[in-house]
């Protein structure tokens, strides 16, 4: 497979506490990304201010570190062709008021400070991400039995 990469995607605190967990797992296997990662944990702030780096002059990021400690994250890592940007287009636009019907973020969610999903954002993005949410140990090498199916052998 050419352009194989791996993406960061958690479920937010939000989208835990809604019961989405079942519902934004599915869109990415009905796509046929492969699962490599996968784990339920309470993010500390540490790991947040690292995770967030980029905002913290932000107006928005008291409350979004309160936002994303206020409950479990479901964190994944999820593979494939292209799956960074493909991800991002399935998530849709950080604010869910502009974002697409058919997006996660446009079917289940109306306002930018509660917007259900993480995705990163670029592949550098992903790496540095990946390799802070997960250790080595924690994630998968495996090849579906579909594989054949989904990619030009
Ligand atoms: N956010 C917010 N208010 C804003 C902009 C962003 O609460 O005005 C939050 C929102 O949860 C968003 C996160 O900060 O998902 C990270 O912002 P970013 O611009 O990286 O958007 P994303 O990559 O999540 O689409
Ligand atoms: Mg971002």
């Amino acid at each position: 497979m050419n352009n194989c990469q791996r993406t960061l995607v958690a479920i937010k605190p939000d989208g835990v506490q809604r019961r989405l967990i079942g519902q934004i797992i599915k869109r990415f296997e009905q796509r046929g990304f492969q699962l490599v990662g996968l784990k339920m944990l309470q993010v500390s702030e540490e790991l947040l201010a690292q995770h967030y780096s980029s905002l913290h002059r932000k107006p928005f990021y008291p409350s979004l570190l309160r936002y994303m400690t206020s409950g479990p994250v479901v964190a994944m890592v999820w593979e494939g062709h292209n799956v960074v940007k493909s991800t991002r287009m399935l998530v849709g636009n950080t604010n869910p008021a502009e974002a697409a019907t058919g997006t996660l973020r446009g079917d289940f969610s109306i306002h930018i400070s509660r917007n259900i999903v993480h995705a990163s954002d670029s592949a550098e993005v992903a790496q540095k991400e990946i390799s802070l949410w997960f250790q080595r140990s924690e994630l998968i090498d495996w090849e579906c039995c579909d594989h054949g199916n989904i990619y030009h052998p």
